[in-house]
């Protein structure tokens, strides 16, 4: 399998999808500081991608179960972070199959 290369930023790149990216870059470097260096079988990073994934989709549930809208607002931005830290995650996994599958 090729590697991939490292991508072009194509200039006008939408600054919305910049700052998400940028986001998901802390996120991804919290978890550097808070766990280091990871590599898992892919089952088990499949089965923490899942639980993140599952942490969103709980936020979710609890959202549409209240009628408050401060508490809809705290359980929309709880999902929002937990889409964050998804993305983190699946791109931690992707740096360890780079690292260790693909190689
Ligand atoms: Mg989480």
């Amino acid at each position: 399998m090729t590697m991939p290369t490292t991508p072009t930023v194509t200039p006008g790149f939408p600054q919305t999808t910049r700052a998400v990216l940028e986001e998901i870059l802390n996120e991804r470097q919290a978890q550097l500081r808070k766990w280091g260096q990871q590599n898992h079988e892919p089952s088990r990073w499949l089965a923490i991608l899942a639980e993140e994934f599952g942490e969103a989709a709980k936020a979710v549930v609890e959202a549409g179960a209240t009628g408050n809208r401060i508490e809809l607002e705290n359980w929309l931005q709880e999902m929002r972070a937990e889409l964050i830290q998804t993305a983190a995650v699946a791109t931690a996994f992707v740096e360890s199959l780079d690292r260790n599958e693909l190689a």
